[in-house]
């Protein structure tokens, strides 16, 4: 029997935070909450995933600020 075994990453978007200048590629874009997450697939079925990271990510470029969990928590309550 094969077993297919996988894994897949996912961005969830959490909250939008209003436009904001990318410090990395210079454009006005809007400024995303965002945690992403790695999920493990058997068969392509999910069977559990984890948070990899959470942060700011830029639209345009897809820079990734990775923030700590209070940081986090704090934007996404304001
Ligand atoms: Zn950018």
């Amino acid at each position: 029997m094969v077993i297919v075994y996988g894994t897949r990453n996912n961005i969830k978007i959490k909250k939008n935070l209003g436009v904001n200048i990318c410090p990395n590629c210079g454009m006005t874009t809007e400024k995303v909450l965002a945690a992403e997450k790695q999920q493990f697939t058997l068969f392509y079925i999910p069977i559990f995933s984890h948070t990899l990271r959470k942060g700011l990510i830029c639209p345009n470029c897809g820079m990734y600020k990775t923030l700590t969990n209070a940081e986090f928590k704090e934007m996404s309550m304001n």
